[in-house]
């Protein structure tokens, strides 16, 4: 079975856990280290022979679209993050489509390609933002993965569908590949990566997937930072509870990228929903 592998391409400092104390006029300041971070995770997706989707964030585009080329060359599907990691719920539906448009067509651009994906910054389609995915129609997307169906305290739709579904919009259609989860014990749990893939043992994340896959018959989705490979970032003076969230275990999460990539088949979004018939 397919799964699907993400990458949201952005800083350490461009982080929604941030942005009470990181200004977007203040990024150009920042030491970048995406560039690096990124040419890591395409080292080690080479070894494993692995393709995936990179939801590139605008503003990196456009300072480093050699980073942007770079990603396309060696095979992976480039997708949009946005163009200043804005949360969908934080925007009027007009400031959200200039802000997708801008990054969709400065990707578009630098790639030469239409780009058919999208993911929202800190997964921020939620119950009162769903008229982004209008957006996201009429703007040329044909598949998004925002929608986290948990209940958290910044994004998630509890309850939504949990695969890879068509969803009919009063401006057209869009597949939707929610962020995978486990239901156990009448609870529905986040697996999908990231600060889950941080937090959580090994084994938790790897059972998940084997589930779904296995008994639900179903695709997985997980995604990653390239921040989440760099124990050596700068550390930000920012809230306790965003500190905890973005430094715990920094230093676990390639060798556990490594595991997930060794023992599941991975490839990109596109891959996979093709493979489902849903796209
Ligand atoms: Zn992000």
């Amino acid at each position: 079975m397919l799964n699907a592998l993400t990458i949201d391409v952005e800083d350490y400092y461009q982080v929604s856990a941030f942005e009470s104390c990181v200004r977007f006029e203040d990024w150009p300041t920042f030491e970048s280290r995406v560039e690096k971070n990124t040419g890591r995770l395409l080292d080690i997706l080479d070894e494993y022979g692995v393709k995936g989707t990179f939801f590139v964030l605008g503003w990196e585009a456009e300072q480093r679209p050699r980073m942007i080329e770079e990603i396309v060359a060696r095979g992976h599907e480039i997708g949009s993050h946005g163009y200043r990691h804005r949360l969908v719920y934080s925007m009027t539906p007009t400031e959200c489509r200039d802000d997708i448009l801008r990054s969709k067509e400065l990707l578009e651009r630098i790639t030469d390609a239409p780009v058919a994906g999208f993911r929202a910054a800190s997964y921020s389609i939620v119950a009162e933002s769903l008229w982004c995915l209008d957006v996201l129609i009429d703007a040329g997307f044909t598949y998004d993965s925002s929608i986290f169906p948990i209940h958290h305290d910044r994004y998630g739709i509890p309850g939504a569908p949990r695969f890879p579904h068509v969803l009919e919009r009063p401006r057209g259609r869009i597949v939707e590949f929610p962020l995978s989860t486990v239901q156990r014990f009448g609870l529905t749990c986040p697996i999908a990566g990231g600060a889950y893939l941080r937090f959580l043992p090994s084994w938790v994340m790897r059972s998940g997937i084997r589930r779904i896959n296995e008994v639900e018959k179903q695709p997985a989705i997980i995604y990653l930072h390239p921040w989440e490979i760099d124990p050596g970032q700068p550390r930000l003076a920012a809230p306790l509870k965003s500190r905890l969230r973005h430094y715990t275990n920094l230093g676990q999460t390639e060798s556990k990228l490594r595991r997930l990539l060794a023992e599941f088949s991975f490839g990109t979004v596109g891959a996979v929903l093709k493979a489902r018939g849903v796209l």
